[in-house]
């Protein structure tokens, strides 16, 4: 029988969710789900001092919000618990002393100030830093006056010298790694913790991971994870480093590249569908270089052999994009309940002011021409709040405008057609030329000069709301001479 693939994400909780991260994520969910494995979420707090329990829960909030889901994990356990590796640590011991009793491991005594000088000489006189091994060749005796002095060992492991370590990467294809060129990397530190390489090699294995999907930064790590599992004594399982992704200017993403974490996209009014869809394309290419997909599609056609080799550009454009196309295509039902949540408060008010059906009106014309939620919950505030301002003359425009408004009659609000031409008719009758007329009208209606087209604005808003809306500006602008916040210049 063939082995069920699974797979895991194992973020360290130092920080949000990083895009790349969640693309890695993502990669390892759509993996495991494709093959009807498993997809296991691991905490990996091992670093005290940077791990923060606000971080796991921020984690596991945004990848729930993004739509992944774990099969085994901090909150959901599972058949290889526990899944955060703070709890882990009598585990790593016990690994720890088989690595000692086989004698893969050796105490290193060395202070922080002894290793940094060595580094220093290495890289003086021109070689790549290594550890010495200096502390491998310590008599039981010295170790003894060591320990006496009071320094607490960090633990080596002893890297077997003169061989090749090869890995059929699956997205690289093959890559060697002599083992001359590696160092004896830190397993336990003199605290008692594991280090990165160490706790994962044991997780990985305690948990039958069989595919490691993880961003190519980890690649320099893999030869020391693989001679680990030779020497603990369990199969690797199969590696897929994946190139990373890069902001455009060629620099890898990171914070200086802008905030680059999903919880800032998310909060810029980014759809969970876009951003599942986009990170799934980036660097994943889908037959006939679709780029937009539905998630089952996504999920059905991921394919390890199409990740790109080359690393992927971050292009917010082309997620705009996405998020337009994803926006305008989500049912106005569902599209309320993202506004409401995203707007908070103001929502209520705004049914307050213009009703629930009216408002729906509303949201379906921005929804046409909005990007992002934050574009939506901007127009809405600006048509709904009080923030509009007109300048200079067309402050003598109102009173004619709002007469020849009162004129059309109230059934024709509700035939979008016919306030078409009763508008057009209105214009003609105020004797205000057409640009500015309509311009003025744009702005006192939402605040802005770009917007959907008047007719349907009227229909949206009705009578009374654009009646009144006229009135208290004729008022504002009376008793305060307009001086508002948006500023409205005439041509
Ligand atoms: N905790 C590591 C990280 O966040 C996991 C790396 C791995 O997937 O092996 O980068």
């Amino acid at each position: 029988m063939e082995e069920k693939v699974r797979t895991r994400f194992a973020p360290s909780p130092t920080g949000f969710l990083h895009l790349g991260s969640a693309r890695t994520a993502l990669f390892n969910w759509a993996f495991a789900r494709k093959a009807k494995g498993a997809f296991v979420l691991r905490i990996e707090d091992t670093d005290p001092l940077r791990s923060r329990e606000e971080f796991v829960q921020a984690i596991c909030g945004d990848l729930a919000w993004l739509g992944v889901d774990w099969d085994e994990g901090p909150d959901k356990g599972g058949p290889f618990g526990p899944y955060r590796q703070s709890e882990r640590r009598a585990i790593y011991e016990e690994f720890l002393r088989k690595l000692q009793r086989k004698g893969y491991v050796y105490p290193c005594y060395c202070t922080a100030e002894e290793l940094e000088r060595e580094r220093e000489e290495a890289l003086e006189e021109g070689r790549p830093p290594r550890y010495s091994r200096r502390c491998l060749f310590l008599t039981p005796k010295e170790r003894r006056i060591l320990e006496r002095e009071g320094r607490r060992p960090s633990w080596r492991f002893r890297v077997p010298l003169g061989r090749t370590v090869t890995v059929e990467d699956l997205v690289r294809g093959r890559v060697s790694f002599a083992t001359d060129a590696l160092t004896d990397v830190i397993l336990v530190r003199p605290d008692g913790l594991p280090t990165y390489n160490f706790a994962c090699v044991v997780d990985d294995a305690l948990m039958r991971i069989t595919h490691v999907l993880r961003g190519e930064e980890h690649l320099p790590n893999t030869p020391y994870q693989v001679l680990l599992y030779e020497a603990l004594g369990f199969p690797p399982p199969l590696f897929a480093h994946v190139p990373v992704i890069l902001s455009p200017d060629g620099a890898k993403l990171s914070k200086r590249s802008g905030d680059t974490s999903l919880r800032f996209f998310r909060e810029e009014g980014f759809l969970k569908e876009a951003l599942l869809n986009y990170l799934l394309t980036l660097g994943h290419s889908f037959p006939g270089e679709k780029e937009l997909l539905p998630q089952e599609e996504l999920v059905a056609l991921f394919d390890l052999r199409r990740i790109r080799k080359s690393n992927a550009i971050f292009d917010i454009a082309r997620l705009t994009w996405m998020n337009r196309v994803y926006l305008r295509e989500l049912p106005l039902e569902v599209l309320r309940e993202r506004v409401r949540a995203f707007a908070g408060t103001m929502w209520e008010a705004w049914e307050k002011t213009l009703g629930e059906e009216r408002l729906l009106r509303l949201l379906a014309l921005f929804q046409e021409e909005a990007s992002t939620l934050k574009d939506l919950v901007l127009s809405l505030s600006l048509a709904l709040g009080e923030t509009k301002a007109l300048a200079g003359e067309n402050k003598a425009l109102l009173p004619t405008i709002s007469l020849v408004l009162s004129r059309i009659p109230e059934d024709t609000f509700a035939d979008e057609t016919h306030l078409r031409e009763e508008l057009r008719r209105a214009q003609k009758e105020s004797g205000i030329p057409p640009r500015m007329f309509y311009r003025t009208l744009r702005v006192l209606l939402i605040g802005r000069e770009e917007g959907p087209e008047l007719h349907r604005l009227l229909w949206a808003l009705g009578k009374r709301r654009v009646l009144e809306s006229l009135e208290q500006f004729t008022q504002r602008v009376g008793s305060d001479h307009g001086d508002s916040t948006l500023q409205y210049s005439d041509p």
